[in-house]
């Protein structure tokens, strides 16, 4: 094996397999799940470029800027609904665990995607208590 660098995604691939190519826009992701976790990679990595590409423009922030002093630790994914191949909409739940300035928190929340012209994007989430 190489040294290639695990995905932050935690899928077990390296970067360069997993969600590497889809932040460099060389693939799409192909499921609401994959293109999930590119975007826990992308805040994982502050790839701000790609989180706004993968959100839907109906909803996309006008500014995005990520907390520097949030560091993302790992990515559950909980469960999904649809968002396969053949779906146009795709529901992923997931909890995202982080330190911030030291203190360990996590974001549990239930996201919905849409897949518009063949490539899904975030559209919305509600955050789950
Ligand atoms: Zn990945």
């Amino acid at each position: 094996m190489s040294e290639a660098k695990a995905c932050p995604c935690r899928r077990g691939e390296p970067f360069e397999q997993c969600c590497g190519p889809v932040l460099a826009g060389e693939r799409a992701a192909a499921t609401a799940e994959a293109l999930m976790r590119s975007r826990y990679t992308a805040f994982a990595t502050g790839d701000v470029d790609y989180l706004r590409r993968s959100w839907h423009p109906s909803t996309r922030p006008v500014e995005l800027e990520l907390d520097p002093g949030q560091r993302w630790l790992f990515l559950e994914i909980v469960r999904t609904e649809r968002g396969g191949p053949f779906d146009d909409i795709g529901v992923v739940e997931f909890i995202a665990h982080y330190r911030a300035d030291d203190v360990r928190g996590s974001l549990h929340e239930v996201s919905r995607f849409r897949r518009e012209n063949g490539a899904w994007v975030y559209l919305d989430g509600v955050v789950e208590q």
